[in-house]
C-alpha cells in the first residue's frame, strides 16, 4: 500500500513489433471494444499512456517497435522506463514470421534486466485464433526454445520468461492478462486465503475477485480455474454493469455500483451466480449450487466479513463510510 488509501498500482509495459496486436489488446481489455472493430484501428507511432488509470487496477503504456525508440540511442533513458516497471508484456504475432520479434524480445529483456532485475517478462504468443491446436503447441515450444537459447548464449541464464497463448477473439487474453496482474499484487496469498475461507464456509464452488471495468480477475480461491466458469462470471459482470448503468442511481462521485450492489442469477442447471460489490473498482463473483443458496443469509454475512478483510489487506482509509472506500 502507498498509504494514501489505495494500493500501489502495478505498471505494465505492452511492447512488440508494429501490428502485433498491442492496441487491439488494450482496446478490447480496457475499453470494451469488440474484437472485430480492431480491424480498423490506426497504427500509433508514439508511446501511448492509457488514461483510464483512475478506474482500473493497473496502469500501463504501449511501446511500438521499430523506429519509435532504440535502446542504444543516447536519448533513451532505461532507468526512467524500466526502473518502476513491474512487468513487460511482449506481444508476438503467431500468424506471422516471428524471427524479428524474437530478436527484439531478447534485446528488450537484456536491456530491461540490466536496469531492473525484478521485472517480470511475459510473452504473449498472440493471434492464435488462426492456428490449429497442434500448431499452437508447436509454436509455443519453438518460441520458448529459441528465446531461451538466445538468452543463454548471451549469458542470461537466470532470467525467467513466461509464455501465454492469446487471442482477442476469446477469453484467453483476459485470462493471460489477469495472471500477469496477479503476479504484481504482493497481497495475493492473503487474498487467496480469505477467498478460500469464504467459499468453504459458504458452500460456494468458485469465487473470483474482479476488476469491474476490465473484467480481469485480480484473485481467486485456490481451486483450479476453468475457462467456462471464468467466462460465465465475465458475462455476469457485463449484465450487472449494463443494467446498473442504465437503471442505477447516479451521482457525481459514484459509479453505477455502490456498497449495496448485488446481483443473483439462477441458471437452468441448478447453478447460481452471486455478485457483490467490494469497492468502486472491485466486485466478487461466485458460482454455487442452488441448494447451497438456500442459506443466502449466511453467504451475505460471510461476504461482509470477507469485504472487511479485503479492505484491511489493502489498508483502505474509510473516509465517508464504506461506500466511498474505493481501492483506487
Ligand atoms: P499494434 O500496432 O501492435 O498496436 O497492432 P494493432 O492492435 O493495430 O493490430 C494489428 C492487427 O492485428 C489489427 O488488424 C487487429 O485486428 C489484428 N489483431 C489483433 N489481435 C488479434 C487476434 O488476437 N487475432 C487476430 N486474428 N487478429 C488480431
Amino acid at each position: 500500500s502507498n498509504g494514501s488509501g489505495g494500493i500501489r498500482k502495478p505498471k505494465i509495459l505492452l511492447m512488440g513489433l508494429r501490428r502485433s496486436g498491442k492496441s487491439s489488446i488494450q482496446k478490447v481489455v480496457f475499453h470494451k471494444m469488440s474484437p472485430n472493430e480492431t480491424l480498423f484501428l490506426e497504427s500509433t507511432n508514439k508511446i501511448v499512456k492509457d488514461n483510464i488509470c483512475n478506474s482500473t487496477f493497473v496502469q500501463f503504456e504501449i511501446w511500438d517497435f521499430p523506429g519509435q525508440y532504440e535502446f542504444y540511442d543516447s536519448t533513451f533513458d532505461g532507468d526512467l522506463c524500466f526502473g518502476d516497471c513491474g512487468a513487460i508484456i511482449f506481444v508476438i504475432d503467431a500468424q506471422d514470421d516471428y524471427t524479428d520479434a524474437l530478436s527484439k524480445l531478447c534485446s528488450t529483456v537484456r536491456k530491461a534486466y540490466k536496469v531492473n532485475p525484478d521485472i517480470k517478462f511475459e510473452v504473449f504468443i498472440h493471434k492464435v485464433d488462426g492456428l490449429s491446436d497442434d500448431h499452437k503447441i508447436e509454436t509455443q515450444r519453438d518460441i520458448h526454445q529459441r528465446a531461451n537459447d538466445d538468452l543463454l548464449d548471451m549469458g542470461y541464464q537466470g532470467v525467467h520468461l513466461s509464455f501465454y497463448l492469446t487471442s482477442i477473439y476469446d477469453h484467453s487474453i483476459f485470462e493471460a492478462f489477469s495472471k500477469v496482474v496477479q503476479k504484481l499484487i504482493s497481497e495475493l496469498p492473503t487474498l487467496e486465503n480469505l477467498l478460500n475461507i469464504f467459499i468453504s464456509n459458504s458452500g460456494i464452488e468458485k469465487a473470483f475477485l474482479f476488476d469491474i471495468l476490465s473484467k480481469l480477475y485480480v484473485a481467486t480461491d485456490s481451486s483450479p480455474v476453468d475457462m467456462q466458469s471464468y467466462e460465465l462470471c465475465c458475462d455476469m459482470i457485463d449484465v450487472a454493469f449494463d443494467i446498473s448503468t442504465i437503471y442505477g442511481w447516479k451521482s457525481e462521485d459514484k459509479g453505477p455500483f455502490d456498497n449495496e450492489s448485488q446481483c443473483v442469477i439462477h441458471l437452468n442447471n441448478s447453478t447460481v451466480l452471486y455478485l457483490r460489490e467490494v469497492s468502486r473498482c472491485l466486485a466478487l463473483v461466485c458460482i454455487l449450487r442452488e441448494d447451497n443458496f438456500e442459506k443466502q443469509g449466511l453467504i451475505d454475512y460471510n461476504f461482509v466479513c470477507l469485504r472487511e478483510g479485503i479492505h484491511n489487506v489493502f489498508d483502505l482509509k474509510m473516509t465517508g463510510g464504506l461506500t466511498n472506500g474505493c481501492l483506487i
